[in-house]
């Protein structure tokens, strides 16, 4: 018989700014990897603080009152129904939307030292060797101040964790193969809408598709993976986020069997490789 060494460990670092992002950006993907035996990390970058209450059945004093501890909550069961193997929490506060007083808050993650949030990032990237990291893309439609220095550290970060020469301290350098954002491509938008109004179904994209005439998606390296199998699984996800997410808005406005005929895929835009990604992958792992 011959011999062979066991392959490497696939793990997936997932980096978001507040509870319920994990949930609603790419959930049903890293749920796909989890039960495929990858090892999925999540790094939570602030606790939600600045949100408001907006599933309405929930928007009472004594829930307000305790909603950074219900958000924390939330967030740990998320994950275990995604089946992150670990959370980690960097305790940084929410920066709130631009323009409000959270913003100022000497806690805030825009307040953090960069270099700072970036060393502990380095760290965990050492320690984990993940080969796919996910960030964020750069926001246009949802410009929080948090979710845009998630894209500005997860693009500092593919560098710096490779370079031994900077935060020596952190651990041996480690180079991630790829970094991918989870996003809503127009295509997607497209199709879902196109199949809400074909069935007769309020489209949960009114609000967008006037502003997407004439968009496309071009310029932009995609993967889509095929996440039938866990798409409720990642609807399960968000649920748990019973303070932050209303069961009969947004997100589950299309039933999971239209989705899984007209689009059952979840959109990753690659922002850095290193290793080249086979034409037509499905796979964010695709090579490595
Ligand atoms: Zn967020």
């Amino acid at each position: 018989m011959a011999c062979h060494t066991p392959a490497p460990m696939r793990t997936l670092l997932a980096i978001h700014a507040h509870p319920d992002d994990e949930s609603s950006k790419g959930a049903a993907t890293v749920a796909h990897y989890a039960a495929a035996g990858v090892h999925c990390v999540l790094v939570t970058a602030t606790g939600g603080e600045a949100g408001d209450i907006l599933n309405p059945a929930l928007d009472r004093p004594e829930v307000k009152e305790r909603l950074t501890e219900l958000r924390r909550e939330e967030l740990h069961e998320a994950a275990r129904i995604i089946g992150f193997a670990e959370v980690v929490e960097l305790g940084y506060r929410d920066s709130g939307m631009p323009d409000t007083e959270a913003n100022r808050h000497p806690d805030a993650l825009a307040n953090a030292s960069s270099d700072e949030v970036l060393g502990r990032l380095v760290g965990l990237v050492r320690a984990l060797r993940p080969q796919v990291v996910l960030g964020y893309d750069d926001h246009e439609r949802y410009p929080h101040p948090d979710h845009l220095a998630v894209h500005r550290l997860s693009l500092e970060l593919f560098d710096a964790a490779a370079d031994g020469a900077r935060y020596p301290e952190a651990g041996a350098p480690w180079a991630v193969s790829r970094l991918f954002a989870p996003v809503f491509t127009v295509r997607r938008i497209r199709t879902l809408h196109d199949a809400a109004i074909d069935r007769g179904l309020e489209s949960p994209f009114e609000r967008w598709i006037d502003s997407l005439d004439g968009a496309t998606d071009d310029g932009k390296v995609l993967v889509a993976v095929d996440v039938a199998d866990t798409l409720e699984t990642g609807r399960d996800a968000l649920r748990a986020h019973r303070t932050q997410i209303d069961p009969n808005g947004f997100w589950f406005r299309l039933p999971t069997e239209v989705v899984a005929d007209v689009y059952p895929y979840e959109d990753f835009e690659l922002l850095r490789t290193r290793t080249p990604l086979p034409a037509g992958a499905h796979d964010l792992f695709a090579g490595l």
